[in-house]
């Protein structure tokens, strides 16, 4: 099995570096913030790359419900981008682990493959969420994320691919680290 990747009963979790912007998938995830008006980092790739038809519907969503809070997930168009549609979720900002901040982040990854999979998406790509702006220790986070999305797996059985792209070599290696350790833990599951 190549080490970028494994394999999850039928599903498939795979390592990659790069822009998010550029990837063809059914859903990419948008690491937003709680007003879904647009910020910095991943947040504003997205929304420069996916042109405003993006926060068109982002407004419609606030009209809605408000400002989305930490843990939670909501799904647009992808507009200009090549991937189907976003999915937006707000992680925790850290507050130095104490507030339950590894929970919330566990919710983002749950909550955004949630909603893929009432969508019937099959293809959903993350970034690395809250480890830019939000200050989360990227090694801290990576086997968070890695096992919210195994444990997603396993419960549900899809979506069948779960990417992550990841932007930096510094943040890709904490992943790969983190996905070597998730392996050995669980035997390599199948
Ligand atoms: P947060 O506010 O949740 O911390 P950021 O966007 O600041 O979100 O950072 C989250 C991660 O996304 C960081 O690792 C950052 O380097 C990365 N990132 C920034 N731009 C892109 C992009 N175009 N594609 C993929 N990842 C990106």
């Amino acid at each position: 099995m190549p080490e970028d990747q494994l394999n999850v009963g039928a599903s498939v979790i795979e390592l990659r570096q790069g822009d998010i912007t550029t990837v063809s998938a059914d859903a990419i995830v948008n690491a937003a913030n709680s007003s879904l008006l647009g910020g910095g980092g991943v947040d504003g790739a997205i929304h420069r790359a996916g042109g405003p038809a993006i926060l068109e519907d982002c407004r419609r969503i606030v009209a809605r419900i408000g400002r989305l809070p930490a843990g939670q997930a909501v799904i647009t168009t992808g507009g200009r981008l090549p991937a189907r549609h976003v999915i937006h979720t707000v992680g925790p900002v850290w507050q130095g682990g104490g507030s339950r901040e590894a929970e919330t982040l566990a919710s983002c990854y749950a909550g955004s493959m949630e909603l893929a999979r009432q969508h019937g998406l099959a293809h959903v790509v993350f970034p690395s969420i809250s480890t830019g702006i939000y200050g989360y220790p990227v090694e801290k986070a990576a086997p968070v994320a890695l096992a919210a999305v195994r444990d997603f797996l396993v419960r549900h059985g899809a979506p069948a691919r779960v990417g992550f792209m990841l932007y930096d070599p510094h943040t890709y290696q904490a992943y790969a680290s983190a996905l070597r350790a998730l392996a050995a833990a669980s035997g390599g599951i199948r």
